[in-house]
């Protein structure tokens, strides 16, 4: 490993001004992924500043019905608060199917939207990768690429976004508030995530030195009664082959407004508006519910590894959306990663 230096900041704008001064510094929040890339000479910051501090570990439930997650929320904290579990359940079960309790303890919330993608090759410094050397190349474009991704991918770079809560905060329309160098912005999360295009080296629109400082999460009723279900390898501690985010509301037999996001599946958290707008005023069934995930899909660009996942995600759009309209059989929000 090589040598860096440490700092930890007291408060925001030290923190800001920190890694402002050091064109190679990155912050360090639970450090659960950051220190393993930093271990294995994946990245190579020149400073840490540990922002574990500062006051935003706070989980408010705002007057208007909306949340406001602290950018250093713990995952397990965040997954248990009253206002998520009643009114966000997707929220709460999507960070209950990721990593381990004891990563869900130490994991924030900010961490976790910028934690880096888990593709092998740009783990594995000996591969060329695009995204951790741009222009040298993508291993996994002709490699094993069984878990990469069939949505928004470019001949740069296939590789799936990992995390599990972003989908869900897709699916929720979430805004992510950060302060920078440049001041205070608001961020709609599809914006905040970005397609890998010819820059997959450039994941998010932050500015080196601007710190996520929460996340907003809007209003929704529909969202009382949502679920996430996530399909993997083996039923713990493991990264999603297909997941899915979804919320709907069904009035005389129809469907009256939904929300879908796809993970998995996706160079970033993926929105399936085409499966919404297919569903829109349709009967609550499940020929309905298979022409909407067929009509999402259909844009899917599967290599031979990883084909499979076109008729898994699809099927898992069916059991999400029949999950919720039959009433039963909703995931409580509780189990174990
Ligand atoms: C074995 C294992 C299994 C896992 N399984 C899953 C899973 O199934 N699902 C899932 O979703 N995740 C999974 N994870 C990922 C885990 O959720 C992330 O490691 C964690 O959320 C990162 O949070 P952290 O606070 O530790 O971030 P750090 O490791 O401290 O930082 C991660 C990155 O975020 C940046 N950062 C941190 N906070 C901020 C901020 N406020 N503003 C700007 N940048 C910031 C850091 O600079 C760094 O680049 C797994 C991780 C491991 C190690
Ligand atoms: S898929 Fe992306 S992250 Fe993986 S090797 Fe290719 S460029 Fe690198």
């Amino acid at each position: 490993m090589r040598p860096f230096q440490y700092a930890r900041a007291a408060t925001v704008d030290t923190a800001i001004t920190l890694a402002r001064e050091h064109q190679g510094s990155a912050f360090l929040a639970g450090g659960t992924t950051e220190v393993d890339l930093v271990r294995q000479d994946v990245l190579r910051p020149d400073l840490l500043v540990d922002i574990n501090d500062l006051p935003l570990r706070e989980v408010e439930d705002l007057p208007d019905g909306g949340l406001r997650i602290g950018a250093l929320a713990r995952m397990s904290d965040v997954a248990q608060a009253p206002g998520v579990r009643q009114r966000f359940p997707v929220i709460s079960q999507a960070l209950l199917l990721g990593a381990s309790a004891q990563l869900r303890n130490m994991a924030s919330m900010g961490g976790n939207l910028c934690q880096r993608v888990r593709c092998s090759y740009f783990r594995d410094v000996s591969w060329p990768c695009n995204k951790r050397d741009p222009g040298s190349g993508c291993a996994a474009l002709t490699g094993f690429n069984r878990g990469h991704a069939i949505l928004g991918t470019s001949g740069a770079c296939i590789a799936t976004h990992p995390s599990d809560v972003a989908v869900a905060l897709t699916a929720l329309d979430a805004v992510v508030h950060t302060r920078g160098p440049a001041g205070q912005r608001s961020i709609g999360i599809g914006d905040f995530f970005l397609l890998p295009g010819d820059t997959p080296e450039r994941e998010h629109p932050l500015e080196h030195g601007e710190l996520i400082t929460a996340i907003g999460v809007p209003a929704a009723p529909i969202a009382r009664r949502s679920v996430y279900l996530k399909f993997r390898d083996r039923e713990s501690y493991e990264f999603a082959l297909v997941s899915v985010a979804a919320a709907v509301r069904i009035q005389d037999g129809t469907v009256a407004d939904v929300r879908l996001a796809l993970g998995g599946v996706g160079t970033k958290p993926w929105r399936a508006r085409r499966a919404e707008r297919s569903l829109a005023g349709q009967p609550a069934e499940t020929t309905s519910y298979a022409a909407a995930a067929a009509a999402e899909l259909a844009q899917a660009e599967p290599r031979p590894l990883n084909a499979f996942k076109v008729e898994l995600a699809q099927r898992a759009i069916v059991r999400a959306l029949a999950t919720l309209s039959n009433g039963d059989g909703i995931p409580a929000a509780g189990g174990a990663g």
